[in-house]
């Protein structure tokens, strides 16, 4: 503020603020946008002028502040010039305001829509993995045999990788499911039973699961090995589950996958968290059984393990054992796929490479 307004009456001073902002204003009252480019720019200005002649350190601000200096009869009438102007400023700007923003917006739309006569750019449709495909066919058997499809954590506790499943540290099974191990007592998981402790925490029994996911194991990659692959957990808790149950389930996951007439057999084995336990087989698909590649002439395809629920496991998760049984079943997604898609080497399923994977589509 210069001395001479300092000097002038608050009558003075609050003209000199209208005559200052109408003397900016008039461009913005005269202007028509022409471009988008200026009318951002005035929008911008506008929002300036906005701040300069209405805000806190305005000219008009400060008149606020004289109201003191003005004789007593005539400061009610000072007062409501002072809002009179005040309202004229903003009025102004809000209605400058508007019709830029109409501009702009009207500029933006029109620049924004499509020209149909450019030529189209094809875009290149993506396609589910082979082994999306297989898990997403696996879910559908299951759903449809009322079970519901259970996901869970893939870094583990050594508790839910060993210790639920019945196999306690310095036990021989730790050593042909070894996985990775980071520095803070966790794992990555070496097989999706983990998901079945979960699942009973969290569910209770009666349970009818399936746990599609990732598991890891420190294997050397080769063709029918890879240090990360998918296995498909099931597991059915209930009172009067037995062995029966548990082969009639996988015999007829297996027709539904394979066709009617697929043959189901099991092999006694042994799994820490199974008691007892069995492998199970299934008639080949190609040759129906007089041998073929595939099923290295045997007739037979090696699939997976399964057991009735060990009745430690059972206990771990606070069920009780004289009341509830149930079965559990396991066995690898890719390989599946390996077996569906007569592929030689597992590793292509993990190597991204679109020449492959577009077999798929
Ligand atoms: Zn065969």
């Amino acid at each position: 503020m210069t001395d001479s307004q300092t000097e002038s009456s608050p009558e003075q001073q609050l003209d000199a603020a209208r005559k200052a902002f109408e003397q900016e204003f008039e461009r913005f009252a005269r202007f028509t946008a022409s471009d988008l480019e200026t009318a951002v720019a005035e929008e911008r200005a506008v929002a300036d002028l906005r701040t300069r002649h209405l805000g806190k350190k305005s000219a008009l601000a400060a008149t606020k502040k004289l109201i003191g200096r003005v004789p007593p009869d005539q400061r009610a009438a000072f007062g409501q010039r002072v809002q009179a102007i005040e309202a004229g400023f903003t009025q102004s700007l809000d209605s400058a305001e508007l019709s830029l923003k109409y501009y702009i917006q009207k500029e933006r739309t029109a620049r924004e829509r499509i020209d149909v006569t450019l030529p189209g750019r094809r875009p290149r449709f993506g396609h589910r993995h082979p082994i999306t495909l297989m898990r997403e066919r696996l879910e559908d058997v299951f759903v449809a045999l009322g079970y519901v499809i259970e996901d869970d954590r893939e870094i583990e506790t050594d508790f839910y990788n060993f210790t639920a499943l019945n196999i306690p540290e310095n036990h021989p099974a730790r050593g042909w499911q070894d996985t990775f191990y980071t520095t803070d007592g966790f794992a990555l998981r070496s097989q999706t039973s983990t998901v079945q402790i979960h699942a009973m925490q969290r569910r209770g029994v009666p349970v009818r699961m399936i746990a599609p996911g990732r598991v890891f194991r420190r294997d050397t990659p080769d063709p029918t090995h890879n240090p990360m692959f998918f296995q498909v957990e099931g597991l059915c808790v209930d009172r009067g589950i037995t062995m029966a149950h548990l082969k009639g389930t996988v015999a007829e996951f297996l027709r539904r996958l394979f066709g009617p007439h697929t043959v189901t057999r099991f092999r006694p084995s042994y799994f820490p968290f199974t008691e007892p336990s069995a492998e199970f087989d299934f008639s080949c698909f190609k040759c129906k059984g007089s041998g073929c590649r595939i099923c290295k002439n045997s007739g037979w395809i090696e699939l997976g393990g399964s057991g009735m629920v060990h009745p430690n496991v059972l206990r771990t998760v606070g069920v009780d054992p004289q009341e509830y049984s149930g079965f559990a079943f396991g066995f690898g997604i890719d390989r599946m796929c390996a077996l569906l898609y007569e592929l030689d080497d597992i590793r292509l399923l993990f190597e991204n490479d679109v020449r492959f994977l577009e077999k798929f589509r």
